[in-house]
């Protein structure tokens, strides 16, 4: 039986990123992927990078007349439902194909040194004696086969096809996610049929959980929505947003769906001779459900980490227990206290007090700019804060609101404090768990 440093399930951008940085670090690397090679990566088309993510991450940065390149923009539009007082952000965005993207990935990780099985369906782990994992099963050609693994990685997707078949008391949530864990996006591919509505940005209604963003046909669009539930609620919630944002007025050319993660990752992210990434740990962006690059993230610090494992023949929990700790204190705090902020405020907020808070001020060009980086003034702030006394005052803002809001903002303090005193020490992580469910039953889930 063949037997490999580190086997990876799944070769999307997530398994294909962390083959590749095994492989330069001289492991031996199995990619087993379900699908065959010119199927991979197609359960859409256009995703988006921000352009400062590729030097920030390493990864490869796609140009003009490149297959995977699709267009790039940098005007990002945050708008009321009625779109009367849009809001300009500034940031660098490359919309990239997602198939090509992720040939080009899987590619370098073969460059690398990395094996990449395709049409080739994980099916199981198999366990030593003692209980670990030490390799995995799968389906190729019609066959079962066995391959020896001293570690697994799960970057399976969606359906966290490794995650899920754990045993219980392996050390890392095994159930699914369940509808109210994701969110079902539409993406209507269009054809815009006036010039003056040509895009040269994206918008986003927040209200609406819905953005109209360029594709790579300069007078075309893609006007996305995602919500919980199923795919119905999400069409149902486009009739409705269709209903009060003033669209423009388009062809549609072709309608594509899928899922993408909006929970909080499992609370461990490492068991024995395990490690789970990308979607099958739900480690997509809380303002939109965005998860190439943040996956990618967690991996940039798990490689390290792996390394050393393999190096000093010593992979269980314990010593991979370090990119727990360092991807918590992290990008984890982080994303944790936005997603509590938003479902806090999304779910509290009316459509009035949305159009109160673009017209009024309280949300800013400003504001927005800082959320990506930029400085915020002083003034900024106090002009946002007297908006927001005025909209008290005269009641644009509901009381029930506010409360709402700053509930969210105290249980987005205390997951990101939580979060940041995650245990150096497995053995503090029960007591760690429990704290942890307590704050997200007051938090909720995005409706
Ligand atoms: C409509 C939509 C738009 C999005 N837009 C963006 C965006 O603009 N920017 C962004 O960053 N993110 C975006 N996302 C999220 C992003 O697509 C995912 O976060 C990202 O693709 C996750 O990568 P992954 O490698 O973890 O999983 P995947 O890309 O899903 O790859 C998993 C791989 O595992 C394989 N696999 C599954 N089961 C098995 C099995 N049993 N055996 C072997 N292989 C298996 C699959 O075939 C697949 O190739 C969007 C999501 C959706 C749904």
């Amino acid at each position: 039986m063949d037997k490999y440093d580190i086997v990876i399930i799944g070769a999307g951008t997530s398994g294909a990123y962390l083959a590749k940085r095994m492989a330069e670090k001289g492991h031996s690397t199995l990619v087993i992927e379900k699908s065959s090679k010119a199927k991979v990566g197609t359960k859409y088309d256009i995703f988006h990078i921000e352009a400062r993510e590729f030097s920030r991450l390493g990864i490869p940065r796609p140009e003009e007349g490149d297959p995977e390149w699709a267009f790039e923009f940098e005007k990002n539009y945050n708008a009321d439902p009625l779109t009367l007082y849009p809001k300009l952000q500034r940031n660098h965005v490359v919309g990239l194909h997602l198939h090509e993207y992720t040939l080009l990935m899987d590619r370098l990780a073969e460059e690398a040194g990395a094996k990449i099985v395709y049409g080739a369906e994980f099916l199981d782990f198999t366990f030593e004696e003692d209980g670990k994992i030490n390799g995995v099963t799968y389906k190729y050609r019609g066959a079962e086969k066995t391959v020896g693994a001293r570690i697994v990685a799960d970057c399976s997707g969606i359906n966290a096809e490794g995650r899920t078949k754990l045993p219980d008391g392996y050390g890392i949530e095994n159930g699914p996610l369940t509808d109210e864990d994701m969110f079902y996006v539409i993406l209507k591919y269009v054809k815009l049929k006036n010039p003056k509505d040509y895009l040269d940005g994206s918008t986003f209604w927040a209200a609406y959980k819905s953005w109209i963003a360029p594709c790579a046909d300069p007078e075309g669009a893609i006007i996305g929505l995602g919500a919980c539930h199923s795919f119905e609620y999400a069409e149902k919630m486009f009739e409705e947003m269709e209903k009060t944002v003033p669209l423009p007025e388009y062809e549609l050319i072709k309608v594509e769906k899928g899922r993408t993660p909006y929970t909080r990752h499992p609370h461990s992210l490492v068991a024995d001779n395990f490690i789970v990434s990308g979607d099958a740990g739900s480690l997509t962006k809380s303002a939109n459900g965005e998860g190439v690059t943040s996956s990618i993230y967690e991996l940039t610090i798990a490689v390290n980490t792996l390394d050393r494992a393999l190096k000093l023949n010593k992979t269980s929990k314990e010593y991979l227990w370090e990119i727990n700790k360092k991807y918590n204190e992290t990008q984890g705090a982080e994303f944790a206290f936005l997603r509590a902020l938003l479902v806090g405020v999304v779910n509290a907020a009316s459509f009035d007090e949305y159009e109160y808070a673009f017209k009024s001020g309280i949300i800013s060009d400003e504001l927005l700019n800082a959320m990506v980086g930029s400085p915020i003034l002083p003034k900024t702030l106090i002009e946002a804060a007297s908006a927001f006394v005025s909209g008290l005052t005269h009641k644009n803002i509901r009381v029930s609101t506010v409360k709402a809001a700053v509930k969210a903002l105290k249980n987005a303090m205390d997951i990101s404090a939580h979060y940041k005193n995650f245990p150096s020490d497995p053995g503090d992580f029960e007591s760690w768990t429990k704290k942890t469910d307590e704050i997200y039953m007051r938090i909720g889930k995005i409706k």
